[in-house]
């Protein structure tokens, strides 16, 4: 029987890409099926005020690049389009420490760290890494905490995908000998989170899928995959029916494609939100492990916004510095540009407690203790400009579980180990010290505060590696048990905690997966 495609990809994000390409190369007939939009530079949102490109919602027709989905145990920010999260990413690309290699469901079926450092160095080269080279007002209150902490050596300008050439001046390719797309210098806007509006960030549209399509590769955007049904009604040997739905449409169009094999890439939220709804239905011998060891990076995300007036907070990169704070975490500085005040709405000042009492009581200690200067942040004061988000991780963990409810929609169950919190103190001392340091007042996601749920950005894990069904739902080389020429490959395969920003070791695990295949 003649298939329409050798493989389908689910999903346009940092795995899906570099399945794109390197399956294209190999010379199979490739589809990959996005969700989201296909954006090109001037469409982005000059600030988050312009919530119908900014954000993902489609029952109000904003079809933007970033969806907030609210769990019991946490909030996860993620990204949709073509090119996934890397869209809305703040381009930072962190390789973690020895820990993630050697623990979790993984450890025992390779030498990670050793087996894919190559594919780090090649994952790097393909998103373009360079250090940061310019620090800004946020960046140095950073630098100043590290003297302050006795850490200046553990301080760091990390890693990120960003062209820095001659600010908005644009010029031919620069990273593939000229084969790729041109390229506009980086103007430290601080706008990557919102989108790039000038051609600076090295977003996967810019390689991995650029190449992809040159190779052949098509992407079919503004779909969203609905159901993969096994040809045999078994095992998938000979190949498998996609049946996808227009997601930005009012009128549901669907439409089915026959390939050989499958890779799943929409990302934790929508792999095993799909793989969970099939298991009941057509892809019944999946692992009972699926939806299982889900992990953050432990995160907190806390916003310091300052009263002096000098202060520029949103110029730079997303993220321009980090600093190691002990073995186990790590602090970074994240902004957002000028203008891109909406976040001010959804902050309250902070305050951590066990309950919902003792949360309001310290809110309200703060807000008493400290009103002229709460005033100002919220009222008077550019957030954006006035304001750094500290972004705390940490490698220590614990997991949660994915299950859907009986209205179909995904719900979280604590799985090991204690809940997600916000209530995290080194986290706390740290943004005590840095608020002095500039001089500011903490707020965080008003969640934290009246619910006690933190959020996070690097939600990991749900088909995790393991030796066999009953310990993972892929094995090392990312192959799903139970079902043949079927792959998952994105942030769901990630079987430990990295401890640090995620899409790095996502592409390069995808780069290993994808060298494995024949
Ligand atoms: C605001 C923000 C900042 C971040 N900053 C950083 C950072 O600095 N460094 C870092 O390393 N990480 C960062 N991250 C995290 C990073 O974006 C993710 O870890 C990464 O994108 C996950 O890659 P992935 O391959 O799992 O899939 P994703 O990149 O999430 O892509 C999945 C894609 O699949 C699509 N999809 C899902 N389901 C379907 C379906 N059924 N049919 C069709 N398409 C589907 C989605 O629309 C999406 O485009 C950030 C995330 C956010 C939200
Ligand atoms: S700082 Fe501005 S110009 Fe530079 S990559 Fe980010 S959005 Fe693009």
């Amino acid at each position: 029987m003649q298939l329409d495609y050798d493989y389908i990809i689910i999903g346009s994000g940092f795995g899906g890409s570099v399945s794109a390409l390197r399956l294209s190369e190999k010379g199979y007939r490739v589809l990959v099926v996005e969700k989201g939009k296909w954006y090109d530079a001037k469409d982005f949102a000059k600030s988050n005020w312009n919530l119908r490109k900014w954000l993902w919602i489609p029952a109000l027709r904003f079809f933007g690049i970033m969806k907030m989905s609210i769990f019991r145990h946490v909030v996860v920010v993620s990204g949709t389009g073509v090119g996934g999260g890397s869209l809305v990413y703040a381009n930072t690309l962190p390789i973690p420490k020895s820990n993630f290699y050697k623990s979790g469901s993984w450890a025992e079926l390779e030498d990670w760290e050793n087996t894919l450092k190559p594919y780090y160095q090649r994952a790097l080269k393909m998103l373009g890494a360079t250090k940061n080279p310019i620090l800004f007002d946020g960046d140095i209150a950073l630098r100043k905490l590290a003297k302050e902490l006795n850490r200046e050596d553990q301080f760091e300008h990390p890693d990120v995908a960003v062209f820095f050439g001659e600010p908005n001046k644009k010029v031919a390719d620069p990273y593939f000998k000229g084969s790729g797309p041109d390229r506009s210098g980086c103007n430290f806007c601080g706008g990557c989170m919102t989108g790039c509006r000038h051609n600076a960030k090295n977003t996967l549209d810019k390689n991995y899928l650029y190449f992809a399509q040159k190779s052949g590769a098509e992407i079919l955007a503004e779909n969203e995959v609905v159901n993969v049904r096994p040809l045999d009604g078994k095992d998938g040997a000979t190949g498998y029916e996609i049946s996808v739905r227009s997601s930005t449409r009012f009128l549901k169009k669907r439409q089915s494609f026959t390939s050989k094999g499958v890779v799943f890439s929409g990302g934790v939220l929508g792999t095993i939100k799909l793989l969970l709804k099939l298991k009941k239905t057509t892809l019944p011998f999946l692992s009972d492990k699926l939806g299982e060891d889900i992990r953050t990076n432990n995160e907190t995300l806390i916003s310091v916004s300052s009263l002096d007036k000098k202060m520029d907070l949103s110029k730079g990169v997303a993220i321009g510095s980090l600093l190691h704070t002990d073995e186990n975490s790590h602090l970074e500085i994240v902004r957002y540009s000028r203008g891109s005040d909406f976040w001010r709405l959804l902050h309250l000042p902070l305050a951590t407690g066990k309950n919902i009492f003792i949360r309001l009581f310290k809110m309200s200690k703060r807000i008493v203790s400290r009103p002229a200067a709460y005033f100002k942040i919220y009222l008077l004061n550019g957030w954006s400009k006035s304001t750094s988000v500290l972004l705390f991780m940490q490698t220590l963990d614990s997991t949660l579980k994915f299950k859907t409810n009986i209205f179909g929609r995904l719900a979280t169950t604590v799985n090991t180990g204690k809940k997600p919190t916000p209530d995290i103190p080194e986290s706390l001392e740290l943004v005590d010290k840095y608020s002095q340091l500039i001089n500011g007042v903490p707020t965080s996601f008003a969640l934290e505060t009246l619910a006690g749920i933190p959020s996070t950005a690097h939600i990991l894990g749900g088909a995790v590696m393991g030796k066999d069904p009953s310990t993972g739902v892929i094995n090392k080389n990312n192959e799903v048990f139970g079902y043949q020429n079927m792959l998952i490959i994105d942030g769901s395969m990630i079987s430990a905690n990295p401890g640090v920003n995620p899409s790095l070791s996502i592409t390069a695990i995808a780069e290993r997966a994808m060298q494995e295949l024949v």
